[in-house]
This record gives structure tokens, C-alpha cells and sequence, in this order.
């Protein structure tokens, strides 16, 4: 196998290269939507998603008619490589970019691609994804907020949790169920909903780990201009369906957050004494270690899987399917890893935090169990789980990569496993206040 890129990609690289050596703030170097998002952090991000759009690359993927570069996979890879490499942050406006983008280039009237695709490249208008709730998650298709037509509006009444970015989104993607009597999946609609409408209340979820990338969105009598129904009226779980993206640059850049994950934890491995001796003394140890490594090298030749079988117009094989799975089974192990190598330095500081929220890499875009029957039944051909009769009615698996999933960053932010909480009552000086007028 020939793991040199086309010659293609290496001028590609080195122009990239020296763009972010000139435009990248200092500042920025470093900095992910898992740190301690503030309104100014949020603001210097947004104009460095502003810069990253203007030169053309945010959205790389998107057709040259919305301000895209209709780029290539390889080409796609290559620049996460080299923002990986420098340090900078990706766009903050990642979910309205891969995962809402794609929804209304799809689904959307030539009004709303107008109106929507251009300010939301360049971050002007943040954008969060408002499908999980109480009580629908894996099994989406449950969702209970919903929109009741009058006049030339919706007027919507409920709750959403785990929005990423809630806190701080302009316009929201919105799963509503728009009609009681259809069967589960067919009576929901999506809507584009602006966050200031009134009627909203946003609340921030602080998160174990103290980040704020979290809200829960509640919905009181908020009504919603019927213009922003995006697709068919009742049709919203196919726009659903399309809004979970499934790029391969995503699976094809997992890696590399992982790998120099390991690499910094056999630097701690080697910097930490014990009895006079450095952790890496252990033969046990280091055979830890090892194992880490491994786990992640096997990552990075998924990944080349993937982008070879692009490069070469194979048709997508089962990488994507297994990525999320992968990555978030190697994201566990090797926080375990630090644990078991580390002693209690493990126990506060980057592994401290990092081994609390990788919990988290397991339930966004699809959880663990239910990326499992995914791939037992669609990559393996296993027949489906049978339900007894005595149990409660099957619940329904959700797409293998879904809400609030942002491959290429890593941006998620720990949580509790089960977004089960109960509706607290509606107030408008509960948390953050609603919106209207701002
Ligand atoms: C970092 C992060 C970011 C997120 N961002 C967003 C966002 O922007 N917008 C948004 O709408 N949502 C977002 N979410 C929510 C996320 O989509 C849900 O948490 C996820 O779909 C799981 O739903 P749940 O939390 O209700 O858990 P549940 O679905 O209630 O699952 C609870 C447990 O039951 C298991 N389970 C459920 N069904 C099955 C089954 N059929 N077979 C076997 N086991 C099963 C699960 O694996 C899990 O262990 C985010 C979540 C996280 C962690």
C-alpha cells in the first residue's frame, strides 16, 4: 500500500501551512468549543471562523455556489492535518457546517438557501441542533415539542436538552411533531427556528467538568413563521436523516486527536517519578503504553482505509460505520490507560478532566449499545435483536452518526450518560433568560 498523498495534496499542504503560520492568533492556538466557552471566547472564535470561510476553508466540502470549494476528500483531510498540526480551532459554527448545511442544501427552498447558507459559513449566525429531549434520544423518533399550525405560523410548545452550542446559537434546527395522529416517524417536521423568537427560554448546562457548551431549550407558546418549515410538512425525519452527517474527512481525521493523545501521555508517562523511578520503568507499564499506541495506529490505518477507498472512487466501505465506535472504544481505553500508568497524577489536571469527559464520546452521535446493533445488523447482516413479549415495545436505533456529533474537533463535553431529566417548569428568569429582544 502507498501511504504518500498525491502531489496534488502536498501543494495543497504547504499553502495551508503557510496561511495558518500568518493568520492564526496566538491566542487561538490551542483552544477547542470543549474550553471554557465565554461571550468573548465565543466572539474570537467567531471571527476566526469569519477568516477561516473569507480564504475558503470553512466548508470545504460545500458546492462553489454557496461559497463552498466542492473540495476533495484528500483535500479535506489535509487541511484537519495541518489545523490539527498548528493547533487552531476549526470553525465554531460546526454544527450549522456539517451537520445543519447539508439539510437545507437538500431540503431547503432557493429562499432559505439564500437567506441561511452564506452567514452561517461564516459563523455570523451560529446555529444549534435541537432534536434530543427528556425523553427522546436514541429513540428520536419519541420526540413530544410540537408545532400546531395558525395562520401563517407554528406555534411550538416543549423542550430540548444537550444542544450544543445552545447557549450561544443564533437559529436552531428544530425536530417538532407537527401531526399526533401519523405513525411515529412520519408526524414530525423540521423547522429553522431564530433563538430571539419569543417565548424561548435557553438554560445553560454546566457540565461535570465545568464546560458550558450544553443548553436545554424550552418552548412556550413561540410562533414560528410557517416559511421556516424546512422540507415537507410532516416530512421532518428525512431532513433529520439528512442533517446526520456522514463525510468521510470526518472518519478520516478521528485519528489524529488520538494519537497525539497517546503521545502526550507517554511524555507524562516518562515526566511522572514513583519511588524515585519514572512510571515508564515498569515493563508492565510500558506494555500499557504499547497497547494505547497500538490502539490508536489502528485508528490512523481506518482512517487511511477510508481515504483510499475515496481517492481510488471505491465506494464507501465499512469504515464510517465502525469510526464512531472505534474511536470512542479507543478514547475510553486510553483514558483507562492513564489511570493505571499515571496513579493519582491521573486523578486531576488534563487526564483529571479528560478521563471524566470522555463518558462522553460514548453516547453523543448515536451511544455505544446503539452503534453496536447498527453495525451488527447493517455492517455484519446479523439478524435483528427479537423483542419478547413481555417487553416494553423496542425503542428505535438512531443514524450511527447523529446530534451534537463533531468528528473532526473532538468537541463534546462530558455529561451525564442518560439526558433524562426532569422538565423543570417554564420561567423566563430561570437561567438564561429568554431571548426576546435581545
Ligand atoms: C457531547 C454531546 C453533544 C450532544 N449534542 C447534541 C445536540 O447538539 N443536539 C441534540 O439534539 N442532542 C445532542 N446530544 C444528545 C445525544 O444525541 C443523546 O444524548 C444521545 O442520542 C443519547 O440519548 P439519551 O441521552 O436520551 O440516552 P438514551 O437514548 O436514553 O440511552 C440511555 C442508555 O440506553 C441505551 N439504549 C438506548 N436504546 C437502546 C437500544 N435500542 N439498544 C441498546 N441500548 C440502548 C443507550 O446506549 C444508553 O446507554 C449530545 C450529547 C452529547 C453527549
Amino acid at each position: 500500500m502507498d501511504f504518500r498523498y498525491p502531489p496534488d495534496a502536498e501543494v495543497f499542504r504547504a499553502a495551508v501551512r503557510a496561511w495558518l503560520a500568518a493568520n492564526l492568533p496566538a491566542e487561538l492556538r490551542g483552544v477547542t468549543v470543549r474550553d471554557d466557552l465565554t461571550p468573548e471566547l465565543v466572539e474570537r472564535l467567531r471571527a476566526w471562523n469569519r477568516t477561516l470561510a473569507d480564504a475558503g476553508y470553512a466548508g470545504m466540502s460545500w458546492p462553489k455556489e454557496y461559497g463552498g470549494r466542492a473540495a476533495s476528500v484528500i483535500e479535506q483531510v489535509v487541511l484537519t492535518e495541518e489545523m490539527s498540526r498548528a493547533e487552531a480551532p476549526g470553525p465554531i459554527n460546526v454544527i450549522g457546517l456539517s451537520n445543519i448545511a447539508p439539510a437545507i442544501m437538500t431540503y431547503g427552498t432557493a429562499a432559505q438557501r439564500s437567506r441561511f447558507l452564506r452567514p452561517m459559513l461564516r459563523g455570523d449566525e451560529i446555529w444549534c441542533q435541537g432534536f434530543s429531549e427528556p425523553n427522546a434520544g436514541s429513540d428520536l423518533a419519541s420526540i413530544t415539542t410540537r408545532a400546531v399550525r395558525d395562520g401563517d405560523h407554528f406555534v411550538v410548545n416543549g423542550q430540548k436538552v444537550w444542544n450544543t452550542l445552545g447557549e450561544y446559537a443564533d437559529w436552531c434546527e428544530l425536530l417538532v411533531r407537527t401531526n399526533a395522529g401519523a405513525a411515529k416517524h412520519e408526524g414530525i417536521s423540521c423547522l429553522l427556528v431564530d433563538l430571539r423568537t419569543p417565548g424561548i427560554v435557553i438554560r445553560p448546562i454546566v457540565t461535570i467538568t465545568g464546560g458550558r457548551e450544553f443548553a436545554e431549550l424550552f418552548f412556550e407558546d413561540v410562533r414560528v413563521p410557517a416559511s421556516a418549515l424546512l422540507g415537507p410538512l410532516d416530512g421532518g425525519w428525512k431532513v433529520a436523516m439528512a442533517t446526520l452527517s456522514h463525510e468521510r474527512a470526518g472518519v478520516a481525521s478521528l485519528h489524529l486527536q488520538v494519537r497525539k493523545r497517546v503521545a502526550r501521555l507517554i511524555e507524562d508517562a516518562r515526566a511522572t517519578v514513583v519511588d524515585g523511578a519514572p512510571v515508564t520503568a515498569d515493563p508492565m507499564k510500558r506494555r500499557e503504553l504499547a497497547r494505547a499506541y497500538m490502539l490508536a495506529e489502528h485508528m490512523k490505518f481506518l482512517a487511511d482505509r477510508a481515504l483510499s477507498a475515496s481517492v481510488l472512487g471505491r465506494p464507501p466501505g465499512p469504515e464510517g460505520s465502525l469510526a464512531k465506535l472505534v474511536w470512542s472504544d479507543t478514547e475510553n481505553a486510553i483514558a483507562a490507560t492513564a489511570g493505571r500508568v499515571l496513579g493519582p497524577a491521573a486523578n486531576s489536571g488534563r487526564w483529571g478532566e479528560q478521563r471524566v469527559y470522555v463518558r462522553a464520546t460514548s453516547i453523543a452521535g448515536g451511544t455505544t449499545q446503539v452503534n453496536r446493533n447498527i453495525i451488527a445488523a447493517r455492517v455484519l447482516g446479523l439478524p435483528r435483536s427479537r423483542t419478547p413479549r413481555s417487553s416494553p415495545p423496542r425503542r428505535t436505533p438512531r443514524l450511527l452518526v447523529g446530534a451534537g456529533f463533531i468528528p473532526a474537533r473532538g468537541g463534546f463535553a462530558a455529561t451525564d450518560s442518560c439526558g433524562r431529566g426532569q422538565a423543570p417548569p417554564l420561567r423566563a428568569e430561570d437561567g438564561r433568560a429568554s431571548r426576546a429582544g435581545r
